[in-house]
């Protein structure tokens, strides 16, 4: 019987996997010759020793700060399980640092991710951290990577699931407004989560509990 429901839930989870675009090549050698001009046009001189590998690390950094370009933060959930009692499954504080696309700087905090399993279909709890982590890795708004850690949940097709994140932005700290400290907190509701205020105010409990 088990084995059976576990085959049925692999079955919807090949129909039902998003398509993402393949990532386009990641071009290093032109990324390198435009950090380069940038230092020369904000007066630096890129020849100077101490510049003279920032465009080759700059590079690199931003090959690792962008790998959930084409990536299918679905597919860390395909480790399913059938769990029949399964209730609320919450990860809290999962810690993430993200790139922001207006101005290219890091917005780090972290993102509280929970679902209500239906028929005591469940994933891995470190499959969680993982599509965080995959979403995140992009250039990002805090409110579109709300979106898409839910987006993913819905593979599992669960009753609810309810999304927060919470994170300081480095564009509004370091420049422009200047406001360090200040938490900006995102917030995605879905199935019983949206309908019903009760079971949410039951999860916003949890979540304010040390
Ligand atoms: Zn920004």
């Amino acid at each position: 019987m088990q084995t059976q429901s576990r085959r049925l839930v692999e079955n919807l989870l090949d129909k039902e996997a998003l398509v993402f675009p393949p990532p386009k090549r990641f071009d290093t050698l032109r990324i390198e010759a435009a950090v380069k001009e940038i230092l020369a046009a904000i007066g630096e001189d890129p020849e100077r020793e101490g510049l003279l590998d920032t465009p080759a690390r700059v590079a690199r950094m931003l090959k690792e700060l962008t790998a959930g370009h084409g990536a299918d933060p679905v597919k860390e959930l395909s480790c399913r399980f059938v769990e029949e009692k399964a209730g609320l499954v919450l990860v809290k504080d999962i810690a993430f640092s993200s790139t922001c696309e207006h101005h290219m700087l890091p917005f780090t905090g972290v993102a509280h991710v929970a679902y209500l399993p239906q028929d005591g279909q469940i994933t891995g709890l470190s499959k969680l951290a993982r599509v965080v982590e995959t979403v995140s890795k992009r250039l990002q708004v805090q409110e579109r990577m709300t979106a898409q850690i839910a987006d993913a949940l819905e593979a599992l097709q669960p009753l609810g699931i309810f999304v927060m994140v919470e994170a300081e932005h480095s564009c509004m700290v370091l420049r422009g407004i200047k406001k360090p400290g200040s938490a900006t907190i995102t917030t995605d509701c879905r199935g019983i989560y949206k309908q019903d205020s009760q079971a949410r105010s039951e999860l916003l409990t949890l979540l304010n509990r040390a």
